[in-house]
């Protein structure tokens, strides 16, 4: 499926190996409090280690906009990453990423050993692209590897630039059963294919839903975006979320779904509430009613209960499923019913299950069924971008097999 050169057509024996990983957790008083991304960059690491690879990691956290700041320091990722492979990581806490410290330490390396630099959005030209600091980082090394799936849709010095200045530059593992579950699904689905979005805006998904109507069999939208087809069809939708711009593209949409035969489901019946939860997990007083009986003061924060049965049949006899978006507002547990029943169906359906990332993987988590599902992708953004047909910069820039 995918024709780029991974860490498998390789010998990096002896040789500097800069990796970049998607170190991007989230940490709450300097701890790290869902390591996810951590366990999923150990096999790509791992390879390199055994075959004696001289193992240069590096990754962003968070958004440090170009200067250091002291609470997006990957010095605990280190020391986790120290845990998790049973290996000292030697942290390089330069500043400005590329410095005395990366460059001692990287000389000083034997074959196996692994480095991790400072946070790269340390530095300014990294989200830019920035010419100076892909050298920098392409002067530590002979090999690159690409595995932060989680950035692939961005050009950046860490994965974009770098790739072209150096002769190798492949993909880790990760990057490549991303690639592969996600292009697979789309690409070559066992059908039939059943498409699921969720989440709050249309204008987030505009070519996803257009791009996924080709490709699959069936697509189900919940969430708040459902608001603005059932207004598009005509409905009084109360005071839900709604992108007022998006009415038409959305009549475009279910036009499109008549016309090439496939089946575009919407929410039947509707979670209602006075008030958006405030704060967003407060009791909540609920009715549920037909979606086209929302009351003018009353809005829509959950699919009903016969919608969340009709997406979960749809699930069920699914051979492919592909998620993104919760279904309402999964943060309030009272909200949280139509995201669970889709969650459920996924883990209970004889099918391929793929979670396209961000909080549609977090709902997952939360509600416990991670583990069931056959991929739960790292990257939000960049899945949505690959859903949506468009080539990633990061994969892109890897070396063609
Ligand atoms: P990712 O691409 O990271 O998976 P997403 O597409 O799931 O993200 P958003 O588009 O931000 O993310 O949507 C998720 C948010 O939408 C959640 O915080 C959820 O509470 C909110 N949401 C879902 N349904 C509704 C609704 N009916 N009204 C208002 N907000 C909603």
């Amino acid at each position: 499926m995918l024709n780029k050169k991974t860490v498998d057509d390789i010998n990096v024996k002896g040789k500097k190996v800069l990796v970049r990983c998607d170190f991007n957790v989230p940490l709450k008083d300097g701890q790290i409090t869902d390591e996810n991304r951590l366990v999923a960059a150990l096999p790509t690491i791992k390879k390199l280690i055994a075959d004696g690879g001289k193992v240069i990691l590096c990754s962003h956290l968070g958004k440090p906009k170009g200067e250091p700041k002291p609470e997006l320091t990957l010095a605990p990722v280190a020391k986790r990453l120290s845990e998790l492979l049973d290996k000292e990581v030697k942290f390089a806490a330069d500043p400005e990423v590329v410095g005395p410290n990366a460059k001692a330490a990287v000389a000083a390396m034997q074959d196996g050993d692994v480095v991790l630099l400072e946070n790269t959005r340390y530095r300014a030209e990294e989200t830019k692209n920035g010419e100076a600091f892909s050298k920098d980082l392409a002067s530590l090394c002979d090999v690159f590897v690409n595995d932060a799936f989680g950035t692939a849709h961005r050009a950046h010095c860490s994965n974009v630039g770098v790739s072209s200045l150096v002769d190798t530059a492949v993909v880790g593992y990760l990057m490549q059963k991303e690639i592969d579950f996600l292009g697979n699904a789309v690409e070559n689905p066992t059908r039939p294919f059943v498409a699921i979005l969720g989440g709050a805006k249309v204008a987030d998904k505009l070519n996803v839903i257009n791009n996924l109507l080709e490709k699959c069999d069936t697509l189900i939208i919940g969430g708040g975006m459902a608001y603005t087809f059932l207004k598009a069809k005509g409905y009084e939708i109360g005071t839900s979320l709604v992108d007022d711009e998006k009415i038409d593209y959305c009549k475009d949409m279910m036009d499109k779904a008549e016309k090439l035969g496939k089946k575009l489901l919407l929410p039947i019946d509707t979670t209602i509430a006075k008030d958006f939860p405030n704060p967003i997990d407060a009791p909540v007083d609920i009715q549920v009613v037909s979606s086209d009986a929302i009351p003018s003061d009353m809005q829509g924060l959950d699919i009903g209960t016969k919608t969340a049965e009709l997406f979960a049949d749809a699930v069920r006899s699914a051979k492919t499923v592909v998620w993104n978006g919760p279904m309402g507002v999964f943060e309030n547990p009272t909200l949280a019913k139509g995201t669970l029943a889709v969650a459920k169906a996924m883990a209970d359906a004889d099918a391929t299950t793929i979670i396209g990332g961000g909080d549609s993987a977090a709902a997952v988590n939360q509600l416990g069924f991670g583990d069931k599902m056959s991929h739960i992708s790292t990257g939000g953004g960049a899945s949505l971008e690959f859903l949506e047909g468009k080539e990633l910069p990061g994969v892109a820039a890897a070396n063609n097999k």
